[in-house]
């Protein structure tokens, strides 16, 4: 028979190994040994749309998660994926993006320019005065703001860019989804027009923006 004795030494222990995981590097993975990359819109419930609990209860955590804008490749994103997927036993990476994306909402070079109108110099910024050795070409700050055209396009993208990113291991599995905002719903992103057609808003041209945004793959 199992005591209470036991059971509360052993979640004592386990509790103790739960705070002191970064301490053990691989071994101390999260729950689910998953990093989640998601848009930070306020619409895209990370827990309910994966059916995860990522930062709770305590004692729990299912996933190490990274919010930007568009759930999309930056380098900071790189820099953490790499982070957990060699040191921290990660071995699965989810992307969550979603309909009504603000993101598709403008063109990248309509907002270079109000920024430019508000007095800001975009040609010559120090992006993160910590680490001035990171240096946008010039012209490169309307597509740095990233911008989309298409969320199921850009999502599938974004899954083939970490897949075979030279930071992030082979082993590693990555895939991708798109959360109908509208359905509260996770689909794979696809360019059917039958599945895409349940909601309106998965193209900035669907938000009246006329022109592409600066190419962000090429
Ligand atoms: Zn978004």
């Amino acid at each position: 028979m199992t005591t209470l004795k036991d059971q509360l030494n052993a979640r004592t222990d386990s509790y103790d190994h739960w705070a002191l995981r970064r301490r053990y590097g691989p071994e101390g993975h999260n729950d689910r040994s998953l990093w989640v990359l998601a848009c930070m819109d306020e619409r895209l419930p990370v827990d309910e749309a994966l059916g995860i609990r990522v930062d709770s209860p305590a004692g729990g955590g299912d996933a190490h998660c990274f919010r930007n804008a568009g759930g999309i490749v930056t380098d900071d994103a790189i820099r953490s994926a790499m982070l957990t997927c060699n040191f921290f036993g990660t071995k699965e990476i989810v992307i969550v993006q979603h309909t009504q994306c603000g993101m598709l909402s403008a063109n990248a070079n309509d907002l270079e320019r109000m920024l430019k109108e508000k007095g800001v110099d975009t040609e010559n910024l120090t992006l993160d005065p910590t680490l001035p050795e990171l240096k946008l070409d010039k012209g490169g700050f309307a597509k740095w703001i990233g911008m989309m055209d298409d969320v199921d396009v850009t999502c599938m993208r974004t899954i083939e860019t970490i897949r075979n990113h030279p930071l992030i291991p082979k082993h590693v599995v990555v895939s991708g989804w798109i959360w109908e905002v509208e359905n509260r719903r996770l689909r794979a992103p696809t360019l059917d027009a039958k599945v895409r057609g349940r909601v309106p808003d998965v193209r900035s041209t669907d938000f009246g923006v006329s022109q592409n945004q600066p190419p962000r793959w090429v």
